[in-house]
């Protein structure tokens, strides 16, 4: 075949980070002649019908079904590119979770990649030969520029803006320091708690056992996958440090999976203590421009270990060998934007590519990890410490939210001068408000869902959407002003611990979504942390990541709660909540008690967690669910379509669930979901043995209605392996 351009040039198949799902692409571009270094994953500014756009480079080709005048040139080639291997999880991720290409390549973009952030450059001193010399000579120098000159000696190159630039730039004209422009980290000021020591203990027996098929695995370059089943403080983070050495002793690089890095800092602090700078961490906690800089350490290499929640799944390393996902049942790794990714699923896939070997470790192993992956058992505390005994409080016919045992267990502790977790699944202060005359419940005006007194601030408000009023007065019904209030959350239990304990020397701290932000909650934790006694109360994060080694006493408020929720993980939960809390608890010198509030004391994931019974739970837990068909032994699928009004978006549902009905899997709905956020919810739920194939009839179906259905105002979404 001839060619007809005499020169032919380069072609790059560009996809534009668009967010309308009706932009398919890629698209054809020619690269211009100082252009040839693009690659795949190369990031361009490129001309998109009347606008720019930013793109990512998908593929190259030597010729396009295009003609060549009518390919546009690519404006600018922008830093940041991506890994190729991240254009080709990003295609993956667009297939699997029923999304579209650009959404998915832009959740692996550099952070702030697409807002133009760029490296920072300041202005830095270095001492020079000469002002080493001057130093030891004793040359005529000020006070204040010896002082600068010294700290140049022993701490290297510095920040001028930082020692004073004036006082530099005189010493740089007698040539006694250089100064200038250079790229400068921004340094992450995290929350990771300073370890005292690095120096790795021996490992423990068990420990032993559990790492040598993962070093094995990773010697030999195989993607093993393994689950590291283990109580808190049986060793477990131990073990990562050891399998993460390893790796970078092979020359490769590890990924570190957390839920929540504000809520783990020990974890982030051993890293950091073990391997020093070779750790870059990616959160959200950290400002735009520390985040664009730890990733381009790791894009550069200079970095090889990431520590960080579910999106640090897309870290810009070459030759992972190694990915940990601690915590593994947390809730956290699915990510709840467009795509809705499971960072755990990705991981796989990611490990998979790479040949990297997969640990993922917990004290509550989900299920489907039990299934499908072998199982490195951790059977003890390191400390070799009995786990507490759990004691189950039965709150029928109680009115108090607090049991008389609990109050008791908590003056024991205050006596004792010790420290006690209290947890409870709901902020504010009480249930929901009601009219004692006629019954009416305060509801959200956006969502069928009642509304929740916060008496600090005194407003009502909805967990859903976040709206807001003041306490209503008098009903808006019948104008009685007699209001029942139903319920306790963390607030009122923290207000009455206050009543019932609260003095000098025992403080009570709250941690909550509403105690502000990541810093207010790492604070509280710190404090909870460095004070002597106290009790902590909060949601499910008290029972999390963090690690206290004198707490004697845990308590679950209303334990059944999270079992009335109407979802298959619903005893999941409540094992896992109740088991976390034990593992907590008792880890000091005296031992410790756990007790467990609840309605339903026979309830089955209560009863196993009371017997500290994982295996039994999961076994049985298993058996239930391939009754009812439900993960891991098969896949759900749930598509959601909104829209204003409710016979839209049911029959938009009914529309998708047509397209479906030559599944052979099960297909259930349309079903109505409560209103949200002022719109109406129907959905539609596959139960698919064929994963693959379900995936694609879903993306099909959704393809045929969504414009549509757009197009009348209703929206759908797709959610594969939803929480
Ligand atoms: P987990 O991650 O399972 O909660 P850790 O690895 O954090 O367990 O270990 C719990 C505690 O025991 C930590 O303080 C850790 O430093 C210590 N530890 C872990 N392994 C050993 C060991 N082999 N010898 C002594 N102390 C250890
Ligand atoms: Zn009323
Ligand atoms: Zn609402």
């Amino acid at each position: 075949m001839s060619d007809p351009s005499p020169q032919p040039r380069k072609i790059a198949r560009v996809q534009p980070l668009t967010r309308t799902r009706a932009v398919r692409g890629p698209f054809d571009y020619r690269l211009g002649l100082d252009q040839e270094a693009v690659e795949v994953g190369s990031l361009l500014r490129i001309p998109f019908g009347r606008q720019r756009s930013l793109g990512v480079v998908v593929e190259l080709a030597d010729r396009s079904e295009l003609a060549p005048e009518r390919l546009a040139e690519p404006e600018a080639v922008l830093p940041g590119s991506i890994p190729p291997d991240l254009v080709e999880l990003a295609s993956w991720m667009a297939r699997e979770y029923c999304s579209t290409p650009a959404r998915a390549l832009t959740l692996t973009l550099g952070p702030g990649t697409a807002e133009g952030a760029r490296a920072k450059r300041a202005l830095v001193a270095e001492l020079t030969a000469a002002g080493a010399v001057a130093l030891r000579d004793g040359a005529t120098l000020t006070d204040g520029q010896r002082a600068v000159l010294q700290r140049l000696a022993a701490e290297g190159p510095g920040v001028a803006a930082e020692l004073g630039t004036d006082r530099l730039r005189r010493l740089e004209t007698r040539g006694l320091v250089g100064l200038e422009l250079r790229v400068v980290r921004r340094r992450p000021v995290h929350h990771a708690v300073g370890v005292a020591s690095a120096e790795p203990p021996p490992l423990t027996g068990a420990q032993q056992s559990a790492l040598a098929p993962v070093l094995r695995a990773m010697g030999q370059r195989r993607s093993d996958r393994y689950l590291l089943h283990g109580v808190t403080g049986s060793g477990k983070t131990e073990v990562y440090l050891r399998a993460v050495e390893t790796a970078l002793a092979a020359g490769r690089c590890a990924i570190v999976l957390v839920p929540e890095i504000a809520l783990t800092p020990q974890v982030l602090g051993r890293f950091e203590a073990r391997f020093g700078d070779v750790v870059a961490v990616l959160h959200s906690g950290l400002s735009l421009g520390e985040r664009h800089d730890e990733w381009a350490r790791l894009r550069a290499g200079q970095a090889r270990v990431c520590v960080g929640p579910r999106s640090a799944v897309f870290a810009p390393l070459r030759d992972i060998g190694l990915i940990v996902v601690d915590e593994e049942h947390e809730s956290s790794y699915k990510h709840e934007g467009d795509p809705r990714y499971d960072a755990r699923h990705v991981a796989m896939q990611r490990a998979q590519r790479h040949r990297a070997v997969l640990v993922f470790g917990s004290a509550t192993p989900r299920p489907e990890s039990m299934l499908a992956m072998p199982r490195l058992r951790l059977p003890e505390r390191v400390d070799r410490r009995a786990l507490p005994a759990v004691e189950v409080l039965d709150m029928r016919g109680h009115h108090q939210p607090l049991h008389p045992e609990t109050r008791m267990a908590l003056a024991d502790v205050r006596r004792a001068n010790g420290k006690a977790i209290l947890l409870l699944n709901r902020r504010g202060w009480s249930n929901f408000l009601s009219c004692r005359a006629c019954g009416e419940v305060w509801m959200c005006p956006n969502c069928e869902v009642a509304l929740v007194l916060h008496r600090h601030g005194a407003f009502v408000a909805c967990h859903h959407c976040g709206h807001r009023e003041g306490v209503p007065a008098r009903c808006n019904r019948c104008g009685s002003v007699s209001l029942a209030r139903h319920g306790a959350g963390t607030e009122r239990i923290e207000h009455e611990l206050r009543a019932a304990l609260g003095q000098e020397g025992f403080p009570i701290f709250r941690l909550d979504a509403d105690s502000a932000g990541l810093e207010r909650r790492a604070q509280t934790l710190k404090g909870f942390g460095a004070a002597r006694s106290g009790v902590l109360v909060g949601t499910q994060m008290v029972a999390k990541g963090h690690d206290f080694p004198d707490v004697s006493l845990g308590v679950v408020l209303d334990a059944d709660q999270t079992l009335r929720f109407p979802d298959f993980r619903a005893e999941e939960r409540t094992f896992a909540l109740v088991t976390q809390l034990a593992g907590r608890t008792g880890r000091g010198a005296d031992g410790g008690r756990v007790l467990v509030q609840t309605l339903a004391p026979d309830a089955r994931a209560i009863a196993f967690a009371t017997r500290h019974d994982s295996d039994g739970f999961v076994a049985d837990e298993l058996t239930r669910r391939r009754a009812l068909g439900y993960p891991p032994f098969a896949s759900l699928i749930r598509v959601v379509c909104s829209a204003e009004s409710e016979p839209l978006a049911q029959s938009t549902a009914a529309a998708i669930a047509a397209e479906l009905a030559a599944l052979a899997d099960p297909v259930l709905g349309p079903a109505a979901l409560f209103r949200l956020r002022g719109r109406a919810r129907s959905q539609v739920v596959v139960k698919a043995a064929d994963r693959a194939a379900a995936i694609e009839a879903v993306g099909a179906a959704v393809d045929k209605v969504a414009p549509g259905a757009a197009r009348q105002g209703a929206s759908v979404s797709v959610d594969v392996d939803p929480q």
